[in-house]
Parts: structure tokens; C-alpha cells; sequence
């Protein structure tokens, strides 16, 4: 009878955007830390499967702010095209 707490972090299983169901996949992000900006490939997210819609898990998050902050070597250094749209 202890009391349940509900978990914040409730897993999703459907997109916010169209009610699609959500697969496990691992995607490519872009993260700006601190003024710079990191590409995160194979992440753990869950995609919808109708719109594309990208969910990421407070895990992943955590991962990847882990990744930022450590000194992990890059597997290779990407060189990005900034372009104005004004
Ligand atoms: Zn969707």
C-alpha cells in the first residue's frame, strides 16, 4: 500500500503531433553547447512512424550532454555551412 508515485518521465508510445506509433531508432542530432555546435550520431530516439516526429528520452538527453562535456575524441570533425537567410 505504499503509495505509487507516478514517473515523471512517462514512456511515450505515441506522437504528440498526428497520435502515430513511436519506434525505437537511432538517429543523428545536432546539439549547440556553450556556442558550439556537436553532431551525435547513433542516438537512441524514439521516431514516429507516420510524420517522422523525433521524441528524445531524458536518457538520450543525458547521454548526450555526457558526450558534450566529456573529452571523448571526435570520430571524425564535420565542417558546417552557416548561410543567411535575412
Ligand atoms: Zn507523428
Amino acid at each position: 500500500m505504499g503509495k505509487r508515485f507516478k514517473n515523471k518521465e512517462t514512456i511515450m508510445n505515441e506522437c504528440r503531433m498526428c497520435k502515430g506509433q513511436l519506434e525505437e531508432q537511432r538517429v543523428t542530432r545536432v546539439q549547440e553547447y556553450q556556442g558550439q555546435w556537436y553532431i551525435i550520431e547513433n542516438l537512441p530516439a524514439l521516431v514516429c512512424r507516420q510524420c517522422g516526429d523525433i521524441y528524445y528520452t531524458p536518457q538520450a538527453h543525458d547521454r548526450v550532454i555526457d558526450l558534450i562535456t566529456s573529452d571523448a575524441t571526435p570520430v571524425r570533425v564535420e565542417h558546417v555551412s552557416v548561410l543567411d537567410a535575412s
